[in-house]
């Protein structure tokens, strides 16, 4: 491969290049744009094809579709429990939703996965071939030929989805060790014939498949005995089909009307990398093997699942050691177990007399349950395990299977459906309330949480009573995006160590201390940083610990703050940073108490003090009896009432028109969000000693329109008038006051687990993603710190950058 020539110091055109818009590529592009990628795919050819190469999906892929929320799109599809090995019947029925064979045509799936993938962002160029290919230090630059002339591309990856003739795999100097085709399958779609059906069948002098489609077309199949693969330029001619036809079945077919006709051999190929440098390989650009039985477009939609949210991760920066590395070592060994299971079929279907007892002898062997049932799972590609590097528990490297679920707030689902946002799933199944374990005793979810922009942590029970249910009794699951388990047990022993093998390092200070080296190996400057405080934060707390003792960790130690609203939402994170800066926090709540405790009870595990208090706000009394509680718990704590950070977070949002908001839903708005916080401060003055912090949350809608929250929006007009007025006020008492705005972020509404919806609201954003809560509680921890002592009556956006024009 050329290298150098690329010049490093322009930025690049997109992160990833897909070369290919087959069903491959376009299954790679949307896992791409799912895991928050800039996509591009390239294809050669000006429009989609119109060929059915393959049809049928298997049962893994199946799951993996309904996990992207997809079988809606395909409709009622056909299936077939019956399959074959080696042309013999096998039983395809295991275990799950989706047994048998689906039959799709290619066309179709194609067809629906290029709309999810244009849904979800990608682009998609037609008409550009690729002719050159150079990789430098930083990215990949590409010659590509369209019928403008020649130009250049650059991305920081390039995949090659781009077939079994794969340019990319020759331009970058990929081998493709493995044996050329010496025996072929004459395949042809043809109308205007009558001709019975066959399976399968073998003749005397060779091997014939018909099958008629409900549209009238019949798609022939044949092998002559002994006849050796021919070296051709193109395809075949339909002629050559019909002679070899009446060879093997004495039938005439030559009158028919081709439609599409084709030769395939049993070439078994395999990449010798599947990735080198930034150059990668997918479907059958990676692998050649005859196409029996479907599973050739099953392993290559797989490839792409299991390469998608790790390249997106390695491009974002995002990824820890070695993730883009495993694609290979994962895919490559599946890819070879296929290949071996498709050389020996095809030995079986297209020998001739000398295979006869060898197919008598495994025909007797499949009327076996065990053995039908292991053949069965190798085909449909449901017994796929990965080797994830810890085999303590029998689930590891498993697929997730089947389950019905009922989650904390009593909706029913599936763990499929848990899979649709595309980010890591923590499946936690265990009802205790308490953890156990030895990462500090914390409950699994709170120890994912600095992983949240990455993982989705899920409280459910089973819906089944368990009983025989592969995760009954497993406690908690995590899950990778492609759907496979990466640790299952009780407790959070060891979670933290799989959350950083599979997603990366944390993004905001991690509750076990990192190391300097082992926090700072990220790769963009954002994740760099993160990791940067985090050990600083990290020294400073082992430093306090050894000389001080516990009280005096972090920069905020011997503060005290409160928070409202921070039972959940920003607010929660909020909550969790200042303490983990080592201030007393007060978690504030209005009506779910148990999320509150729930916040105290992580931040106390993590070895930070909290405690909760409630009080409706927007209601006569509402600072009184916030305040009674807070300096009751101020009190027992530290012996006194200071207070010297409030943020006041708690806040509703409208969502009514403004042709039908009613004065009394304004009021409500405006006594929760802007009338409250006035009178919070103004009590907690009395409370706020010299040097104190007050944080606003106010809303990136004071800039840019959204008129279904014009209440809103105005609400928090006046809330940003408070930095600006009382910065005046309270700078003779080196007290700051400043307004944070974020733009859409994470919190528990469910509008966040619809992909599509995630996605267009990750369009706004520059950074093309929505906020994290932990984006804004960063922001927070800064300006509630000393650090921050410069900058009061100020307006912070934290956005993301949203709507920049
Ligand atoms: P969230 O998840 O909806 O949580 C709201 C919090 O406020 C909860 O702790 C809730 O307590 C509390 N709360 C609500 N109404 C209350 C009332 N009347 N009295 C006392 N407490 C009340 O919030 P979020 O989405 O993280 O938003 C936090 C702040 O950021 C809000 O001010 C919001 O307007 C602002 N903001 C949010 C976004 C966004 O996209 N999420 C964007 C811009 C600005 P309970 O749990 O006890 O009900």
């Amino acid at each position: 491969m050329a290298q150098h020539s690329v010049d490093s110091r322009a930025g690049a055109d997109t992160q990833v290049i897909v070369v290919g818009a087959g069903p491959v590529g376009l299954m790679l592009a949307g896992e791409l744009r799912l895991g928050g990628a800039e996509v591009t795919v390239l294809e050669q050819r000006p429009a989609a094809t119109t060929e059915s190469r393959a049809s049928t999906l298997h049962a893994r892929t199946m799951e993996i579709l309904d996990g992207r929320g997809l079988l809606d799109e395909l409709g009622t599809v056909p299936s077939e429990p019956r399959g074959h090995i080696g042309g013999m019947p096998l039983d395809l029925t295991l275990p799950g939703p989706y047994p048998g064979q689906w039959k799709v045509p290619q066309t179709r799936t194609e067809e629906i996965l290029q709309e999810w993938a244009l849904s979800l962002g990608a682009g998609i160029c037609r008409g550009r071939e690729v002719t050159g290919l150079r990789e430098g230090e930083d990215r990949v630059e590409l010659d590509v030929a369209d019928s403008g002339g020649p130009s250049r591309m650059t991305a920081r990856y390039v995949v090659g989805c781009d077939g079994e003739d794969s340019t990319v795999r020759r331009l970058a100097g990929i081998g493709f060790p493995g044996r050329p085709a010496e025996r072929e399958l004459l395949r042809a779609d043809v109308s205007g014939i009558d001709i019975p059906g066959r399976r399968f069948e073998r003749l005397e002098r060779g091997l014939a498949i018909a099958a008629r489609r409900p549209d009238g077309v019949t798609r022939v199949m044949v092998h002559e005995f002994g006849r050796a693969a021919q070296q051709r330029d193109g395809e075949p001619d339909f002629d050559e089909v019909a002679r070899v036809w009446r060879r093997v079945t004495g039938e005439d077919i030559s009158g028919g009307t081709p439609h599409w006709v084709n030769a395939f051999g049993d070439a078994n190929r395999q990449a010798a990398h599947y990735r080198t440098g930034r150059v990668l390989l997918a479907g059958d650009a990676a692998h050649q093997q005859m196409p029996v039985g479907g599973q050739a477009l099953n392993l290559g939609l797989q490839d792409a699942v299991n390469l998608g949210w790790k390249l997106a991760l390695e491009a974002g920066g995002r990824a820890g050691d070695g993730l883009l590395d495993s694609y290979h070592t994962e895919r490559h060994a599946v890819g070879r177990r296929t290949l071996t299971n498709i050389q020996a079929q095809a030995t079986l279907l297209l020998g001739g007399g000398e295979v006869d007892a060898l197919r008598t002898v495994i025909g007797e062997l499949v009327t076996k349950e065990r053995v039908r049932a292991h053949l069965a799972g190798m085909i449909s590609g449901l017994d796929t395990r990965y080797d994830v590097g810890d085999d303590t528990h029998p689930l590891h490297g498993a697929r997730l299977p089947h389950t019905e679920l009922t989650t904390q707030d009593g909706t029913h689902t599936t763990a499929a459906a848990l899979l649709r946002t595309g980010r890591g799933l923590l499946l936690d199944l265990d009802g205790d309330d308490e953890g156990s374990g030895d990462e500090g005793d914390v409950r699994p979810g709170s120890a994912a949480e600095p992983w949240s922009d990455r993982v989705t942590v899920v409280r459910a029970r089973l819906r089944t009573d368990g009983t025989g249910h592969p995760l009954a009794g497993t406690g908690t699951v995590l899950v990778r995006p492609d759907g496979h388990i990466v640790r299952a047990g009780h407790g959070a022993d060891g979670l933290r160590t799989a959350l950083r093998r599979w997603f990366g390092p944390p993004l905001s200070t991690p509750t076990t201390p990192p190391t300097a080296t082992a926090a700072t190996t990220a790769a963009t400057p954002a994740v760099k940083s993160a990791a940067t405080t985090a050990a600083t934060t990290a020294a400073t707390i082992a430093k306090t610990l050894a000389g001080n003792g516990r009280d005096d960790m972090g920069r905020l130690t011997g503060r005290t703050a409160l928070v409202t609203g921070s039972s959940r939402g920003m607010g929660r994170a909020a909550a969790l940073r200042l303490a983990m800066d080592g201030a007393l926090v007060a978690v504030h709540y209005t009506s779910n108490k148990e999320a509150a405790d729930d916040v105290v009870g992580a931040i106390e595990k993590d070895g930070g003090r909290a405690f909760a208090v409630r009080a409706e706000l927007g209601v006569p009394g509402d600072v009184h009896e916030l305040f009674l509680g807070l300096e009751e718990g101020l009190k027992e704590r530290t012996g006194s009432t200071d207070l010297n950070i409030l943020v006041n977070n708690a806040g509703v949002m409208g969502g009514v028109a403004p042709e039908e908001i009613t004065p009394e839903q304004f009021d409500r708005l405006m006594a929760v969000n802007a009338k409250a916080p006035f009178f919070i401060i103004q009590r907690a003055l009395k409370n706020m000693p010299d040097g104190g912090r007050i944080i606003n949350i106010s809303s990136g809608l004071t800039r840019f329109a959204n008129p279904e929250e014009t209440a809103y929006a105005m609400t928090k007009g006046a809330v940003e008038q408070l930095a600006l007025h009382f910065a005046k006020h309270l700078g003779p008492r080196n007290i700051t006051i400043n307004s944070v705005a974020p733009g859409i972020t994470r919190n528990s509404n469910p509008v966040f687990d619809i992909p599509e919806v995630v996605e267009q609201m990750a369009q706004l954003s520059t950074f093309g993603r929505v906020g994290n809560p932990e984006d804004v509680a960063d922001v927070i921890g800064f300006l509630a710190s000393d650090d921050a002592r410069w900058v009061t009556g100020s307006f912070v956006d934290a956005s993301g950058g949203t709507l920049l024009g």
